[in-house]
């Protein structure tokens, strides 16, 4: 679809939706009013700008219904972010607003060539996280065989992976890393596993993260990303060309904004993500502030499709640590660790503050090949990490070697810093 065509339906739908929310929602309708605008005021998508940003906090001030567009009698599905940074928010979903989630992840799982002759492990959580049944109804749009495992009893996992011959493994790269090392510890040759593709997303993940997935499993791993407030996983997705995460822009339309001033950025530029969502009924989002810092490519793909692609997420704005003054993202530090071949990807962040000043610890596990009891061994291996973290964050780290296997492996979304500071 041209850029003209694209910016058409966006025009029809962003119109059709400032209606609705002015219309049935109090709290939209307040929010317009304040600024002065009607929805006479929003001729076409160009007017984007005009309208009022919607925040993770008006929800939680408008728990658990507030920010309902429907009546709750059109309400199918209720579910529930991961709450991460907090007290969780609740969204509420149509019929119609199932089959357009249902319709966004079966087009991920397309680009990433899964046909209804395969079969897909959901190992992210089923529940009130939107991974697991947002997967499930994806698999099933396309007529694949689900196997829904949800996320846990990771020995059963590997068994039934192996036994019904999963094609493709749907869940969070870490848990992909956790699940990955126990088909290795249970000593089931790989070549009996018919894994061939990853859908991983809900957290961010790194370039070497990807590299080491798909060695480890010999699969093809693929971005998904999505986030509850907006409908869930499949948001977005990549594409086989594995260079950048297509947005599904006919329903969700991204802006990037500098996060300080709320000004859009120049095209192209880092920023942070922001949605308006299209043709959702029950809990539409105004331009929905994500907090997630990424930058948008409009050239058009080799893969031949014109939806806009978004550039890896570095972390959310509420993920960056200020170390001593220093902007760090934990990406940054996975990204490290993921280029030396002597550690294991699993590591956690310890900050602190002693006598006025931020601590910052990193402990890293060292893969049992190169772990080692002799002190000089182990302290030159702390050096080589220590100056290369050093040279990418612009802050030294205190660095500890951990054993192999003693981080705790997450099974859904990882927990990678633990910061004590009471600010
Ligand atoms: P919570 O905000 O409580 O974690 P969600 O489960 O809705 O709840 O998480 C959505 C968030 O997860 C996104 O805003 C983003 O920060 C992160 N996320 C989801 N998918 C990806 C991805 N593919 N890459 C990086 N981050 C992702
Ligand atoms: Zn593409």
């Amino acid at each position: 679809m041209s850029r003209d065509e694209m910016r058409k339906i966006q025009s029809i739908r962003l119109k059709q939706t400032v209606e609705r929310v002015y219309h049935n929602s109090t709290f939209y309708r307040k929010k317009m009013q304040e600024l002065g605008i009607t929805p006479n005021d929003i001729e076409s998508i160009d007017d984007i700008g005009k309208l009022p940003f919607t925040t993770k906090q008006d929800l939680r001030d408008n728990y658990p219904f507030g920010l309902m567009s429907s009546p709750m009698s059109e309400i199918v599905r209720l579910h529930a972010s991961s709450g991460t940074t907090g007290k969780p928010v609740v969204v509420g979903y149509t019929r119609s607003d199932l089959a357009v989630w249902a319709e966004v992840v079966a087009r991920c799982l397309t680009a990433y060539g899964v046909t209804k002759n395969d079969r897909i492990q959901v190992s992210y959580g089923y529940g009130l996280f939107t991974g697991g049944l947002g997967a499930h109804m994806g698999v099933e749009n396309i007529g694949g065989t689900v196997i829904p495992m949800s996320s846990g009893n990771t020995q059963k996992q590997i068994q039934l992976m192996h036994d019904f011959g999963a094609n493709g493994l749907a869940c969070t790269p870490s848990y992909a890393m956790y699940l990955a090392e126990t088909i290795h510890a249970s000593g089931i040759p790989l070549e009996e596993f018919q894994l061939r593709i990853g859908a991983f997303g809900a957290e961010p993940w790194s370039e070497n993260m990807r590299k080491e997935l798909e060695e480890k499993l010999h699969i093809k791993a693929y971005d998904i990303y999505g986030l509850t407030e907006i409908c869930g996983p499949g948001v977005g997705g990549e594409c086989e060309c594995q260079n950048g995460t297509h947005l599904w822009e006919d329903h969700f339309f991204p802006e990037i904004v500098d996060p300080v001033t709320l000004q859009p950025v120049a095209p192209g530029e880092e920023g942070e993500l922001v949605f308006t969502t299209l043709t959702k009924e029950g809990m539409p989002m105004i331009r929905y502030r994500t907090r997630d810092l990424t930058h948008l490519i409009y050239d058009k793909c080799e893969c031949g499709r014109t939806a806009v692609r978004m550039g890896r997420i570095m972390g959310r704005s509420d993920d960056m640590l200020i170390i001593r003054g220093v902007n760090v993202f934990p990406s940054q530090i996975e990204s490290v660790i993921l280029e030396m071949p002597e550690f294991e990807p699993h590591y956690l962040i310890i900050v602190d503050r002693k006598n006025n000043t931020d601590t910052f610890e990193v402990q890293v596990e060292v893969r049992q090949e190169f772990y080692s009891d002799e002190i000089n061994r182990m302290m030159e291996l702390k050096k080589k990490i220590g100056h290369r973290l050093q040279s990418v964050l612009g802050i030294s780290a205190d660095i500890k070697l951990v054993e192999p296997r003693s981080i705790e492996r997450s099974q859904g979304k990882a927990k990678r810093v633990i910061d004590n500071r009471k600010i």
